[in-house]
């Protein structure tokens, strides 16, 4: 389980301090989630805390 940016991703920054694992690092183009460290915030968070900060929702679940 883990999370990921689309490509939608406007590269606003927003969710990459919001990671409690460090998961989120800036791509090229659009901001890359670590599937392999992505915790899906679970016990951090009760729901994800890149998705709740993100303005364009595009993070999803996979
Ligand atoms: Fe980080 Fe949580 Fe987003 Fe996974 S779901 S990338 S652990 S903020």
């Amino acid at each position: 389980m883990a999370h990921r940016i689309t490509e939608e991703c406007t590269y606003c920054g927003a969710c990459e301090p919001e990671c409690p694992v460090n998961a989120i690092s800036a791509g090229d183009d659009v901001y890359i989630i670590d599937e392999s460290v992505c915790t899906d915030c679970v016990g951090y968070h009760d729901e994800a805390a890149c998705v709740a900060v993100c303005p364009v929702d595009c993070i999803f679940k996979v």
